[in-house]
C-alpha cells in the first residue's frame, strides 16, 4: 500500500509529489500524458493574488495567503534559478518581441535590463519557425524607446542541410542544439565575433531559442561575455516548459517517488467517502494501486481530466461533479469564456465538494491545478501560480 498516489503528472501533481516525498511519503504518480508544460513558456504566470484572492471560490481564495507564498517560495527553493519579486514582477519578452509580466521566470528570460542600455542586438537565428525578425524589432523599439534596435541575422552549421531544402527549425530544436558541446562552441564562437562587432559598453543581446535555464556550462558560456543574453519565451509547444517538466519529474526520483508514464487512471474503487484502490492501464495490463491517500491532478479540460460531451462535462476518473458554469461560451472570441471556469470545488484543505450540496465528497483525496474550479487562467494570469501553491499544499499536507 501506497501512502499516496498522485494522478497526473504536470505541473501540480510533481509539485505536490515532490513536497510529499522530502517529507519522507511513499508515493507513486501515474501520468497518461506531458500535460500542458510542455506547451507553456516557462515563466510561471502568478496573477494579482491579492485581487483574485477576493474572488469568491478562487484556489487562491480558499489557500491562506501564507499558503501561496510558501508554495511560491518552495519553489524557489527547489529551482533557485527562478526568480520573482513580489513587489515588482518581471518583465519577459513573448516570441513578438513585446513586453509581459513574467511571475515566477528563470533569470535567462528576465528582461527588465533591456531598459538600462542605449543599444540591442536582436539574433536573428536563419530559418527559426515562427520568429520574425523585423515585428520583433518593431515591438523592442516601442517597448525599450531608449534604444536602438539591430537584427544580427545568423545560421548554423549543423542545419546547413535544413536550410538547403527549406526546412523550418523551430525554437526546441534551436534550443536543444546550443545545449550540446558543438553548439557551445558554436554559440561561443557566434558571441565572440559579435564582440569584436559591438561599439560602446551601453548593450545587451536579444537571443531567441536559447535557453539556459538547468545548463551550468551554457550559463558560465554567456557569462564570460561583455553584454547581457536575454532569452525570448517560444510559441508553444516551447523549450521552457519541457525542460522545467523534466527538471521536475528528476526531482520526484531522486527523492525516491515512483512513476508509471504513459499509463491513464481509468478507474476507482470507492467506499463511502474512501477512495480505495485506482486502476491503472499499463502496458495492455490493468495494475491496482492502493494508497492510503490520493491527489488528483489531471488537470482539467486541457489535460484530459475531464470530458467533454454534447451534453455536458465530466470528471473522468473518480466521477466527482463538477461546477459548471450556467453559460458555456460568450461570442466575443478573445474575451474571458466561461466553461474555463468548470472544476472540481474543494475546501480549504483542496478535499473535493459536492457543488450542489456542499457536502465533503471524498475524505482521502485531494484536488490541485487546472482540475479546480472558479479559476481562469486565460483572464487572470495565474496558471502556474495556482499549480504551485495547491500542488505544494496537497504535498504538504498528505
Ligand atoms: C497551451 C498552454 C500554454 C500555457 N502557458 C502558460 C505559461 O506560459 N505560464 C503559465 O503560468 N501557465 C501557462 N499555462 C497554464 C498552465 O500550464 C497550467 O495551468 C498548469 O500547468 C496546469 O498544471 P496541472 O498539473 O494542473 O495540469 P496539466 O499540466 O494539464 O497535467 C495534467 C496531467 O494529468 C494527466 N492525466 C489526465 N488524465 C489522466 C488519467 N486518467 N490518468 C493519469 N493521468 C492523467 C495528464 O496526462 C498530465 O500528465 C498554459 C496552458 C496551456 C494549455
Amino acid at each position: 500500500m501506497w501512502d499516496g498516489v498522485i494522478i497526473g503528472g504536470g505541473l501540480a501533481g510533481l509539485v505536490a509529489g515532490i513536497r510529499a516525498s522530502e517529507r519522507g511519503k511513499k508515493l507513486m504518480l501515474v501520468a497518461e500524458g506531458t500535460g500542458s508544460l510542455t506547451y507553456s513558456s516557462g515563466a510561471l504566470d502568478i496573477g494579482a493574488i491579492d485581487l483574485l484572492q477576493r474572488s469568491e471560490k478562487h484556489p487562491y481564495a480558499l489557500l491562506q495567503e501564507k499558503s501561496i507564498r510558501d508554495g511560491l517560495a518552495y519553489f524557489q527553493t527547489l529551482f533557485p534559478e527562478y526568480r520573482e519579486n513580489a513587489e515588482k514582477p518581471p518583465l519577459v519578452l513573448t516570441p513578438l518581441g513585446s513586453c509581459r509580466t513574467g511571475g515566477l521566470a528563470p533569470a535567462g528570460l528576465i528582461a527588465d535590463r533591456l531598459s538600462q542600455v542605449r543599444n540591442i542586438v536582436l539574433m536573428a537565428p536563419k530559418g527559426m519557425k515562427d520568429f520574425f525578425a523585423s515585428v520583433v524589432k518593431a515591438n523592442l523599439e516601442k517597448e525599450f524607446c531608449q534604444s536602438t534596435v539591430r537584427i544580427y541575422p545568423f545560421q548554423v552549421s549543423a542545419f546547413a542541410s535544413w536550410y538547403q531544402v527549406g526546412r523550418p527549425v523551430n525554437g526546441i530544436e534551436y534550443a536543444r542544439f546550443w545545449r550540446t558541446e558543438t553548439g557551445m562552441q558554436e554559440l561561443g564562437r557566434l558571441l565572440g565575433e559579435l564582440t569584436q562587432d559591438i561599439e560602446g559598453s551601453s548593450v545587451a543581446v536579444v537571443f531567441p531559442g536559447l535557453t539556459r535555464v538547468f545548463s551550468e556550462s551554457l550559463q558560465k558560456l554567456l557569462a564570460q561575455f561583455p553584454f547581457p543574453v536575454v532569452e525570448m519565451t517560444d510559441m508553444s509547444p516551447a523549450f521552457g516548459g519541457d525542460i522545467l517538466h523534466e527538471a521536475l519529474k528528476r526531482k520526484f526520483k531522486e527523492l525516491g517517488g515512483e512513476m508509471m508514464i504513459g499509463s491513464g487512471v481509468w478507474q476507482a474503487d470507492c467506499e463511502g467517502k474512501t477512495c480505495q484502490q485506482v486502476r491503472v492501464k499499463s502496458k495492455g495490463r490493468d495494475s491496482i494501486l492502493k494508497a492510503k491517500e490520493f491527489i488528483l491532478a489531471t488537470g482539467g479540460v486541457f489535460g484530459g481530466g475531464v470530458e467533454v460531451t454534447p451534453t455536458g462535462a465530466q470528471e473522468k476518473v473518480l466521477k466527482i461533479p463538477l461546477f459548471l458554469p450556467s453559460e458555456w461560451t460568450q461570442a466575443q472570441f478573445l474575451r474571458e469564456q466561461p466553461y474555463a471556469r468548470l472544476g472540481v470545488e474543494v475546501d480549504a484543505a483542496l478535499r473535493p465538494l459536492d457543488p450542489q450540496s456542499g457536502e465533503l465528497i471524498f475524505k482521502n483525496v485531494r484536488v490541485v491545478g487546472r482540475m479546480l474550479a472558479h479559476w481562469d487562467p486565460w483572464v487572470e494570469f495565474c496558471g502556474g501560480g495556482v499549480s504551485v501553491a495547491t500542488g505544494w499544499l496537497a504535498g504538504e499536507t498528505l
